[in-house]
Protein backbone atom coordinates (compact mmCIF):
# COMPACT_ATOMS: atom_id res chain seq x y z
CA UNK A 1 0.00 0.00 0.00
CA UNK A 2 1.95 3.25 -0.92
CA UNK A 3 1.82 5.92 1.56
CA UNK A 4 2.95 9.68 1.61
CA UNK A 5 6.22 8.97 3.51
CA UNK A 6 6.34 12.29 5.02
CA UNK A 7 3.08 12.65 6.72
CA UNK A 8 3.18 9.14 7.85
CA UNK A 9 7.05 9.43 9.70
CA UNK A 10 7.25 10.15 12.84
CA UNK A 11 8.88 12.51 14.17
CA UNK A 12 10.70 12.82 17.55
CA UNK A 13 8.71 12.82 20.55
CA UNK A 14 9.18 15.14 22.95
CA UNK A 15 9.90 12.54 25.13
CA UNK A 16 12.14 10.87 22.64
CA UNK A 17 13.94 14.62 22.71
CA UNK A 18 14.19 14.85 26.94
CA UNK A 19 15.38 11.20 26.70
CA UNK A 20 18.51 11.78 24.25
CA UNK A 21 19.17 15.13 24.98
CA UNK A 22 17.53 16.48 28.44
CA UNK A 23 20.79 17.41 30.15
CA UNK A 24 23.90 19.07 29.46
CA UNK A 25 26.03 16.18 29.90
CA UNK A 26 24.23 14.65 27.00
CA UNK A 27 24.65 17.38 25.04
CA UNK A 28 28.13 18.52 25.08
CA UNK A 29 28.73 14.61 25.07
CA UNK A 30 26.78 14.83 21.51
CA UNK A 31 28.58 17.74 20.27
CA UNK A 32 32.09 16.18 21.57
CA UNK A 33 31.03 12.78 19.67
CA UNK A 34 30.08 15.05 16.23
CA UNK A 35 33.24 17.30 16.16
CA UNK A 36 34.94 14.66 17.09
CA UNK A 37 34.01 11.50 15.56
CA UNK A 38 37.68 9.94 16.13
CA UNK A 39 38.49 11.26 19.64
CA UNK A 40 39.91 14.30 20.90
CA UNK A 41 41.97 16.28 17.67
CA UNK A 42 43.85 19.95 18.52
CA UNK A 43 42.65 22.07 16.08
CA UNK A 44 46.71 23.57 16.57
CA UNK A 45 48.18 20.61 15.76
CA UNK A 46 46.04 18.11 15.11
CA UNK A 47 48.12 15.66 18.64
CA UNK A 48 45.44 14.00 20.32
CA UNK A 49 47.14 13.52 23.51
CA UNK A 50 45.07 16.00 25.72
CA UNK A 51 44.41 16.69 29.22
CA UNK A 52 40.57 18.44 30.34
CA UNK A 53 40.82 21.23 32.37
CA UNK A 54 37.49 20.42 34.46
CA UNK A 55 36.92 24.03 36.44
CA UNK A 56 37.25 25.54 32.88
CA UNK A 57 35.80 23.14 30.88
CA UNK A 58 38.90 23.22 28.24
CA UNK A 59 40.86 20.15 26.74
CA UNK A 60 44.75 21.04 26.63
CA UNK A 61 46.89 19.88 24.27
CA UNK A 62 50.33 17.56 25.73
CA UNK A 63 51.99 18.61 22.59
CA UNK A 64 51.42 22.28 22.09
CA UNK A 65 49.38 23.00 25.29
CA UNK A 66 46.90 24.97 23.29
CA UNK A 67 43.29 25.42 25.27
CA UNK A 68 40.59 24.23 23.30
CA UNK A 69 37.09 24.88 24.76
CA UNK A 70 34.15 22.01 23.31
CA UNK A 71 31.91 24.93 21.21
CA UNK A 72 35.33 27.34 20.17
CA UNK A 73 35.10 27.53 16.52
CA UNK A 74 31.68 26.38 15.88
CA UNK A 75 28.57 27.90 15.64
CA UNK A 76 28.42 27.45 19.87
CA UNK A 77 31.46 29.48 20.03
CA UNK A 78 31.21 31.90 23.13
CA UNK A 79 27.48 31.06 24.21
CA UNK A 80 26.16 31.89 27.52
CA UNK A 81 23.64 29.59 27.62
CA UNK A 82 23.54 26.17 28.36
CA UNK A 83 23.66 23.58 25.35
CA UNK A 84 20.56 22.01 26.06
CA UNK A 85 18.85 25.51 25.16
CA UNK A 86 20.48 24.83 21.90
CA UNK A 87 19.23 21.57 21.10
CA UNK A 88 15.74 22.22 22.39
CA UNK A 89 16.16 25.04 19.60
CA UNK A 90 17.30 22.53 17.04
CA UNK A 91 14.39 20.35 18.28
CA UNK A 92 11.83 22.81 17.65
CA UNK A 93 13.29 24.44 14.91
CA UNK A 94 13.49 21.13 12.91
CA UNK A 95 10.44 19.36 13.84
CA UNK A 96 7.88 22.27 12.66
CA UNK A 97 6.98 21.79 9.31
CA UNK A 98 5.89 25.55 8.81
CA UNK A 99 9.11 26.64 10.64
CA UNK A 100 9.03 28.77 13.58
CA UNK A 101 8.98 32.06 14.44
CA UNK A 102 11.61 34.12 17.10
CA UNK A 103 8.78 34.92 19.11
CA UNK A 104 7.15 31.34 19.65
CA UNK A 105 10.41 30.16 19.79
CA UNK A 106 11.93 32.87 22.80
CA UNK A 107 8.22 31.76 24.51
CA UNK A 108 9.16 27.49 24.23
CA UNK A 109 12.72 28.05 25.28
CA UNK A 110 11.80 30.46 28.33
CA UNK A 111 14.39 33.27 26.75
CA UNK A 112 13.98 36.57 25.52
CA UNK A 113 12.82 37.23 21.59
CA UNK A 114 16.17 38.99 20.47
CA UNK A 115 18.18 35.85 22.12
CA UNK A 116 16.02 33.40 20.64
CA UNK A 117 16.38 35.31 17.17
CA UNK A 118 20.10 35.49 17.51
CA UNK A 119 20.51 31.45 18.33
CA UNK A 120 17.49 30.84 15.55
CA UNK A 121 20.09 33.06 12.61
CA UNK A 122 22.99 31.22 13.98
CA UNK A 123 21.67 28.13 13.10
CA UNK A 124 20.13 28.63 10.02
CA UNK A 125 23.43 30.51 8.73
CA UNK A 126 24.95 26.89 9.78
CA UNK A 127 22.00 25.21 7.56
CA UNK A 128 22.48 28.11 4.90
CA UNK A 129 26.45 27.35 4.60
CA UNK A 130 26.31 23.70 4.41
CA UNK A 131 23.90 23.34 1.79
CA UNK A 132 25.51 25.98 -0.33
CA UNK A 133 27.82 23.94 -2.53
CA UNK A 134 25.15 20.35 -3.20
CA UNK A 135 24.77 20.88 -6.85
CA UNK A 136 21.35 19.30 -8.16
CA UNK A 137 21.58 16.94 -11.11
CA UNK A 138 19.22 14.81 -13.64
CA UNK A 139 16.05 16.68 -13.70
CA UNK A 140 15.27 19.89 -12.79
CA UNK A 141 12.61 22.55 -12.74
CA UNK A 142 13.61 26.05 -12.37
CA UNK A 143 11.61 28.80 -11.87
CA UNK A 144 11.54 32.69 -11.23
CA UNK A 145 9.86 33.70 -7.83
CA UNK A 146 9.82 36.45 -5.07
CA UNK A 147 10.10 36.50 -1.40
CA UNK A 148 7.03 38.40 -0.42
CA UNK A 149 4.67 37.34 -2.89
CA UNK A 150 4.03 35.08 -5.60
CA UNK A 151 4.08 37.33 -9.23
CA UNK A 152 0.89 38.34 -10.09
CA UNK A 153 1.10 39.51 -13.24
CA UNK A 154 2.57 42.34 -14.41
CA UNK A 155 6.05 42.80 -15.66
CA UNK A 156 8.08 39.80 -15.18
CA UNK A 157 11.81 39.95 -14.51
CA UNK A 158 11.51 43.42 -12.92
CA UNK A 159 10.72 42.87 -9.51
CA UNK A 160 8.83 45.44 -7.41
CA UNK A 161 9.50 47.44 -4.95
CA UNK A 162 9.37 45.05 -1.25
CA UNK A 163 9.88 42.00 -3.19
CA UNK A 164 12.86 39.63 -3.16
CA UNK A 165 13.55 38.15 -6.04
CA UNK A 166 14.59 34.21 -6.36
CA UNK A 167 14.78 31.21 -8.34
CA UNK A 168 12.98 28.19 -6.96
CA UNK A 169 14.84 25.16 -8.55
CA UNK A 170 13.66 21.64 -8.25
CA UNK A 171 15.29 18.12 -8.81
CA UNK A 172 13.04 15.63 -9.22
CA UNK A 173 13.12 11.74 -10.45
CA UNK A 174 12.37 11.27 -14.52
CA UNK A 175 8.84 10.79 -13.46
CA UNK A 176 8.54 14.00 -11.57
CA UNK A 177 8.86 13.08 -8.29
CA UNK A 178 10.87 16.30 -5.81
CA UNK A 179 13.80 14.98 -4.45
CA UNK A 180 16.00 17.91 -3.16
CA UNK A 181 15.11 21.95 -4.14
CA UNK A 182 17.63 24.63 -4.33
CA UNK A 183 16.06 28.54 -3.07
CA UNK A 184 18.56 30.90 -4.24
CA UNK A 185 18.07 34.54 -4.02
CA UNK A 186 19.13 36.62 -6.82
CA UNK A 187 19.44 40.48 -7.54
CA UNK A 188 17.27 40.33 -10.74
CA UNK A 189 16.80 37.91 -13.43
CA UNK A 190 18.77 38.32 -16.42
CA UNK A 191 20.91 36.03 -18.65
CA UNK A 192 24.32 36.78 -16.55
CA UNK A 193 22.90 35.85 -13.35
CA UNK A 194 21.44 32.67 -14.42
CA UNK A 195 24.33 31.68 -16.06
CA UNK A 196 26.29 32.20 -12.45
CA UNK A 197 23.85 30.61 -10.52
CA UNK A 198 23.60 27.65 -12.88
CA UNK A 199 27.62 27.25 -12.57
CA UNK A 200 27.41 27.39 -9.02
CA UNK A 201 24.33 25.02 -7.97
CA UNK A 202 23.79 22.61 -10.81
CA UNK A 203 25.53 19.94 -12.32
CA UNK A 204 26.79 19.86 -16.01
CA UNK A 205 24.75 16.72 -16.61
CA UNK A 206 21.56 18.60 -15.24
CA UNK A 207 18.51 18.55 -17.52
CA UNK A 208 16.45 21.62 -16.87
CA UNK A 209 12.73 22.64 -17.36
CA UNK A 210 11.99 25.99 -17.53
CA UNK A 211 8.88 28.68 -18.88
CA UNK A 212 11.26 29.62 -20.99
CA UNK A 213 11.61 33.16 -19.47
CA UNK A 214 14.35 35.09 -21.32
CA UNK A 215 16.89 35.11 -18.39
CA UNK A 216 16.93 31.35 -18.51
CA UNK A 217 18.73 31.44 -21.82
CA UNK A 218 21.76 32.06 -19.98
CA UNK A 219 21.34 28.29 -19.07
CA UNK A 220 23.31 27.97 -22.03
CA UNK A 221 26.01 25.58 -22.24
CA UNK A 222 25.77 25.14 -18.52
CA UNK A 223 23.78 22.10 -17.97
CA UNK A 224 23.32 18.91 -20.22
CA UNK A 225 20.03 20.60 -21.48
CA UNK A 226 17.17 23.14 -21.48
CA UNK A 227 13.74 22.57 -22.16
CA UNK A 228 11.72 25.61 -22.39
CA UNK A 229 7.86 25.71 -22.44
CA UNK A 230 6.68 29.10 -23.69
CA UNK A 231 3.53 29.67 -22.03
CA UNK A 232 2.52 32.99 -22.77
CA UNK A 233 -0.25 32.00 -24.44
CA UNK A 234 -1.35 29.64 -21.35
CA UNK A 235 -0.80 32.21 -18.45
CA UNK A 236 1.86 31.44 -15.79
CA UNK A 237 3.33 28.41 -15.18
CA UNK A 238 1.05 27.30 -11.94
CA UNK A 239 -0.92 25.60 -14.83
CA UNK A 240 1.51 23.40 -16.46
CA UNK A 241 1.80 20.30 -15.09
CA UNK A 242 5.88 20.07 -15.46
CA UNK A 243 5.96 22.96 -13.14
CA UNK A 244 3.61 21.09 -10.47
CA UNK A 245 6.87 20.97 -7.68
CA UNK A 246 7.95 23.74 -8.32
CA UNK A 247 4.61 25.72 -7.60
CA UNK A 248 3.58 23.20 -4.99
CA UNK A 249 7.06 23.87 -2.75
CA UNK A 250 6.27 27.86 -3.52
CA UNK A 251 3.15 27.80 -2.40
CA UNK A 252 3.90 25.87 0.99
CA UNK A 253 6.90 28.43 1.23
CA UNK A 254 4.34 31.45 0.71
CA UNK A 255 2.24 30.05 3.13
CA UNK A 256 4.49 29.27 6.01
CA UNK A 257 5.91 32.84 5.41
CA UNK A 258 2.79 34.67 5.95
CA UNK A 259 1.76 32.35 8.60
CA UNK A 260 5.27 32.49 10.33
CA UNK A 261 7.47 35.31 9.62
CA UNK A 262 7.35 38.69 9.16
CA UNK A 263 10.48 40.80 8.66
CA UNK A 264 11.93 38.37 6.14
CA UNK A 265 12.97 40.97 3.49
CA UNK A 266 15.86 41.86 5.65
CA UNK A 267 17.26 37.94 5.63
CA UNK A 268 15.71 36.40 2.56
CA UNK A 269 19.10 34.56 2.40
CA UNK A 270 18.11 32.75 5.70
CA UNK A 271 14.82 32.61 5.26
CA UNK A 272 14.68 30.57 2.29
CA UNK A 273 18.01 28.16 3.54
CA UNK A 274 15.56 27.16 6.67
CA UNK A 275 13.41 26.05 3.85
CA UNK A 276 15.82 24.39 1.63
CA UNK A 277 17.41 21.95 4.79
CA UNK A 278 14.03 21.16 5.75
CA UNK A 279 12.86 20.10 2.94
CA UNK A 280 15.72 18.37 1.71
CA UNK A 281 15.97 16.64 4.49
CA UNK A 282 12.31 15.53 4.94
CA UNK A 283 12.12 11.89 5.34
CA UNK A 284 14.23 11.49 7.77
CA UNK A 285 13.00 13.87 10.68
CA UNK A 286 14.59 12.36 13.61
CA UNK A 287 18.17 12.79 12.43
CA UNK A 288 17.45 16.35 11.86
CA UNK A 289 19.22 16.94 15.14
CA UNK A 290 22.63 15.30 15.21
CA UNK A 291 22.36 16.53 10.85
CA UNK A 292 22.00 20.13 12.36
CA UNK A 293 24.00 19.58 15.06
CA UNK A 294 27.07 18.63 12.56
CA UNK A 295 26.44 22.03 10.71
CA UNK A 296 26.73 23.58 13.92
CA UNK A 297 30.31 22.59 14.60
CA UNK A 298 31.15 22.88 10.94
CA UNK A 299 30.30 26.49 10.57
CA UNK A 300 32.54 29.24 11.53
CA UNK A 301 30.87 31.49 14.40
CA UNK A 302 28.94 34.16 13.17
CA UNK A 303 29.10 37.46 15.36
CA UNK A 304 25.49 39.19 16.33
CA UNK A 305 26.67 42.40 14.12
CA UNK A 306 26.97 40.22 11.03
CA UNK A 307 24.26 38.44 11.54
CA UNK A 308 22.28 41.63 12.30
CA UNK A 309 23.51 42.89 8.46
CA UNK A 310 21.16 42.72 5.88
CA UNK A 311 21.83 40.59 2.51
CA UNK A 312 23.70 42.05 0.38
CA UNK A 313 25.58 44.10 2.76
CA UNK A 314 28.80 43.51 4.41
ZN1 LIG B 1 48.24 20.80 19.95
Amino acid sequence: MARNKVQFQKGLSDADFEARYGTEEECRAEVFRIRWPHGFECPACGGRAHCVLERRDLHQCNTCHTQTSLTAGTVYANTKLPLTIWFRAQFLITQSKQGISSVELGRRLGVKQQTAWTIKSKLVQAMLERDAKKALDGRVEMDDAYLGGRRSGGKRGRGSPGKRPFVASVETTDSGKPKRVQLRRVKRFTKKVITKLASETLAPTARVVTDGLGCFRGLGSTTASHTAFIVSELGWSEKLPQFKWVNTILGNIKSAITGTYRAVRKHADRTLAEFEWRFNRRYDLASMIPRLTFAAVTAPPMPYRLLKLADGEG
